[in-house]
């Protein structure tokens, strides 16, 4: 069996196979992608030390560093299932094998909820963005819209209003979900407009980049036009634990719940990374994240014995 497995191979699995490889224990990294989804992203300007890289570059740094090391890499394999056996964690693999480990460090991440409308996925880093923590700075001086007025939402509208040149904000429902002093904070601001009861149904474009944006007014049934530069989509970020249900403890949101170790319900079973309680979903907190949880997985290794 191996001392760590590492189900996940983001930014924070990487972290933690290399903390874990480090110490000289068997280590082994298994995921549907390696890379995550930095994979999908175009620039990034806030890793800490780099001032600017994209997102396949990254994510072949993030291997090339593990493969410095002596770590078993299972690419292109997806995990189903999680069962204590005898002192040991077994990990059932899509394909139908298992695998064995004493501690498991859980980093499957998350995927941002889609509009699901025409034109979103051809414009995906193109003017259509999830993060505006990551994107909102390439949007200085222009116009963008906030799809979503839940928490989130709201917060992303703020924060970019501060940076760009206006916001529209568009609500499906009659009105906001987030909480009151965010909406008193939102309708203070000048350059921001709020439109309840829209359905976005289209992201146009030119080709390259987004040009603007459909919806429908869900109250006259009657289709509007905005000019935008960007979009970001703020409408839910699912968490990839779903065949972890019943096995550890999840948030309602379906988050993996760890303490300040990164120890969830089951001891010896460890998390990190967007797919976790712990809140910012940003590649260096899920790498320093992925280094926490694999110095605790090492230290429940030398406070066990090997079954
Ligand atoms: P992920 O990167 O999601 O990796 C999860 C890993 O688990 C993947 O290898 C996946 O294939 C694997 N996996 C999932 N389910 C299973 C399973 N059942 N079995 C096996 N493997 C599984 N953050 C920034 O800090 N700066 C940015 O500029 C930035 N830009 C972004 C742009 C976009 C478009 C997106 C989508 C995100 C961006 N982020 C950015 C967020 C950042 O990518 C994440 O916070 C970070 O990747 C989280 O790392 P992670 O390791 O927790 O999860």
């Amino acid at each position: 069996p191996f001392d760590v497995l590492v189900v996940g191979g983001g930014p924070a699995g990487a972290a933690s196979a290399i903390y874990a490889a480090r110490k000289g224990i068997r280590t082994g990294v298994v995921a549907e992608r390696f890379g995550g989804q930095v994979l999908d992203t175009m620039a990034i300007e806030n890793f800490i030390s780099v001032p600017h890289t994209e997102g396949p570059a990254f994510a072949s740094a993030l291997e090339a560093h593990v493969r410095d090391y002596p770590v078993e890499i299972m690419n292109l394999q997806r995990a189903e299932k999680l069962t204590p056996k005898g002192g040991l964690f077994e990990v059932q693999l899509a394909s139908g094998a298992t695998l064995q480990s004493r501690t498991l460090i859980l980093s499957t991440g998350a995927r941002w909820r889609q509009m699901g409308v025409p034109g979103e996925e051809q414009y995906r880093n193109k003017g259509v963005a999830y993060c505006p923590h990551c994107d909102g700075p390439l949007f200085k001086g222009k116009d963008v819209a906030v799809i979503g007025g839940g928490n989130s939402g709201v917060e992303a509208a703020i924060d970019l209003a501060g940076i760009v040149k206006h916001v529209t904000l568009i609500e499906f429902d009659s009105k906001l979900r987030a909480d009151d002093v965010l909406q008193r904070k939102l309708r203070s601001l000048s350059n921001v407009r709020i439109i309840l009861s829209a359905k976005s149904t289209e992201v146009l474009g030119d080709g390259s980049k987004v040009t603007g944006l459909v919806y429908e007014d869900r109250n006259k049934d009657e289709k509007h036009t905005l000019a935008l530069d960007g979009i970001f989509v703020q409408i839910g970020l699912l968490p990839n634990t779903e065949w972890l249900k019943g096995a550890i403890s999840l948030s309602p949101r379906g988050e993996i719940v760890v303490d300040h170790h990164g120890q969830t319900s089951l001891p010896g079973v460890f998390a990190a990374g967007d797919c976790t309680t712990v809140p910012y979903k940003q590649i260096v907190i899920a790498v320093g994240e992925g280094a926490k949880a694999s110095l605790a997985a090492f230290d429940h290794l030398i406070r066990t014995s090997a079954p």
